[in-house]
């Protein structure tokens, strides 16, 4: 049977009922809301936040700032739908130093609690205001003034107009946590502003201004505010640069299995997000400190250019994309590591060691960093696939030439059912000063690195042949008086020899008698230093055999008349 409804009639939907719908979203819970204050707050440059909780936002948030405030005329314009001084542009949208762009936060609130907003522009003379909704109805409107500039706004009952969404807000356990880690959060990323965060009638929690370059003093605040005395409070941490990206990391070597008390922060441009594979990422390179099953506190800082960012990837805008993610993990678990290394030397020692005449400077014995610590190096080539390292070795083992080594420095070879034996400084020198050869002769390109890599040698001879080295595809830049940075290298150069290549081409340079770079010197230089000490990997030896000029030059033929001279 067909029941006939009358033609039902559309109505635009009033205004306030959208709000409503929007508070939704904005209002999902009060982290989401105290998010949005906080955003207006600082967008209004404060330099001092005081924040109250009672019975987790429900009932209670307050936000006063020392902003720059709201003129009368434009306080009611704050909390209109799409009101906003904000976005200007589309392109706005991609850049991140302002965070709100919405619009909506304000207008949401209003629709839904009961709310008081008193605030003071920063010029004195010109009236402030005092505005009060309750939920999307405006209650009072005046001018007031008042002798420091800022905003205060006072919601109480969060859902007043909205019941039956107060069903949907999640346990308080966890609302508290989602409270707590936005509260930090925001703590954590702005140390140039003061914060005080009451919760119910507990005593206020103080976090005072930090000294310029001083993040770490913010972050022990946070990580330790509760800890009890006698606790390692210690913080690690080390920077790394490629380009315009920086990776900052802070963490915490003493680990907690109270998953309440673990502070877990990512922020990009300094906005805080979430993101599981960069979270595990920093508990995998942990691992090595970090009791098992447990964890510590951490904070990683990640600063890219505006554009190479997507932000708007989910609602909540905690989410962020990267364009260059393979970047921002390399330099992830490599400024990881360094803390690691800076803090413990829990890394395996330096296995190639450069050693500057004396007549350089006060630091005669400097260390390169090991081959180990270049895994994080090599790993950002391999895109993290362990998998692939595997399959390229056994592939090589089955069709490498190599039978054995008769000693570390004599290696033993069958090509074409014929035996062979070279000595490994031989084939290095052969090799290296035939690709050279070819490198110039072509005028092959050398390849950026990804991630530069530090050399500790101070200031001296080295600096002088830069040009020369940059000919033979080593760029090379001067940090600091004791540190250079080696900005590309020549293709034919495998990630896994690099080291030993520059340390043998920079202690070529530094001998007094080099003037001019020659092929030819450098490689008997090269027959007699190539540093055998730490053995080359099978795959890599395999493919320099595979070199042409290696094979004529560098491999001694064991046959009768060989074999009869030597026995
Ligand atoms: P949005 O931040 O996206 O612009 P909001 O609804 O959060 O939208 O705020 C609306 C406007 O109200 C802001 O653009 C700003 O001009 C003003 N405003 C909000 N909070 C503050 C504050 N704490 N101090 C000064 N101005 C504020
Ligand atoms: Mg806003």
């Amino acid at each position: 049977m067909n029941t006939v409804y009358p033609n039902p009639k559309i109505e635009i939907l009033p205004e306030h009922i959208i709000d409503q719908i929007k508070a939704g979203e904005v209002l999902e819970r009060p982290a989401s809301l105290i998010k949005e204050l906080l955003e207006n707050s600082l967008d209004a440059g404060a330099t001092e936040i005081n924040i109250h909780i009672v019975e987790n936002g429900l009932d209670l948030l307050s936000i006063e700032d020392n902003g720059h405030g709201m003129s009368f005329e434009n306080l009611p314009y704050a909390f209109l739908r799409h009101a906003t001084s904000k976005l200007k542009v589309y392109e706005d949208l991609y850049h991140l130093q302002s965070f709100g762009f919405r619009g909506e936060a304000l207008a949401s609130v209003a629709s839904s609690a009961r709310l008081t907003c008193t605030t003071q522009p920063t010029n004195l003379n010109e009236a402030g205001g005092k505005l009060i909704i309750h939920g999307g109805s405006q209650e009072l409107l005046i001018p007031y003034q008042s002798s420091t500039n800022g905003t205060s706004l006072y919601i109480k009952d969060l859902f007043y107009n909205t019941p039956a969404r107060l069903k949907f807000i999640k346990s308080k356990v966890s609302e508290k946590s989602a409270l707590k880690k936005m509260l930090y959060a925001f703590v954590l990323s702005n140390p140039q502003t003061l914060f005080s965060i009451k919760w119910d009638d507990k005593e206020k929690e103080i976090f005072k201004i930090a000294p310029a370059d001083e993040t770490q003093k913010r972050v022990e605040q946070v990580f330790f505010s509760k800890a009890l005395k006698g606790i390692n409070s210690e913080i690690w941490t080390a920077t790394e640069y490629y380009q315009d990206y920086k990776v900052e990391v802070y963490f915490s070597p003493v680990t907690s299995s109270t998953p309440q008390y673990r502070h877990h922060y990512l922020f990009a441009n300094n906005r805080f997000f979430q993101d599981k594979s960069l979270h595990l990422s920093v508990l995998r390179t942990l691992e090595p400190i970090w009791r098992f099953g447990e964890s510590g506190h951490y904070m990683v800082k990640i600063t890219v250019p505006a554009e190479e960012v997507d932000v708007n990837v989910h609602p909540n805008k905690t989410q962020i994309k990267f364009l260059k993610s393979d970047v921002i993990y390399s330099l992830l678990v490599t400024s990881l590591r360094a803390a690691l290394k800076k803090n413990t030397g829990i890394l395996p020692s330096s296995t190639s060691t450069f050693t500057a005449p004396t007549s350089y400077g006060s630091n005669p014995q400097t260390q390169f960093f090991s081959r180990e610590e270049n895994q994080s190096f090599d790993l950002m080539h391999m895109n993290f696939s362990e998998k692939k390292l595997e399959v390229e070795n056994t592939q090589f083992h089955s069709s490498s030439p190599i039978l054995g080594f008769i000693s570390t420095s004599i290696v033993l070879l069958s090509f074409e059912e014929q035996f062979f034996v070279a000595d490994i400084r031989k084939i290095m020198a052969s090799f290296i000063s035939s690709s050279l050869l070819n490198f110039i002769k072509n005028d092959e390109l050398s390849g950026p690195l990804l991630i530069s890599e530090p050399f500790k040698i101070p200031l001296g001879k080295i600096d002088t042949h830069f040009e020369d080295l940059k000919d033979l595809g080593f760029d090379l830049d001067r940090l600091n008086s004791d540190v250079i940075a080696l900005r590309t290298l020549p293709r034919f150069v495998s990630q896994n020899i690099s080291r030993d290549i520059m340390t043998c081409l920079l202690n070529y340079f530094q001998q007094t008698k080099i003037a001019k770079f020659e092929i030819a010197s450098f490689k008997s230089y090269l027959e007699s230093n190539w540093p055998i000490t730490s053995p080359l990997p099978i795959h890599t030896l395999t493919q320099i055999l595979e070199n042409n000029e290696v094979k004529s030059s560098a491999l001694i033929l064991l046959n009768d008349k060989n074999l009869k001279s030597l026995l």
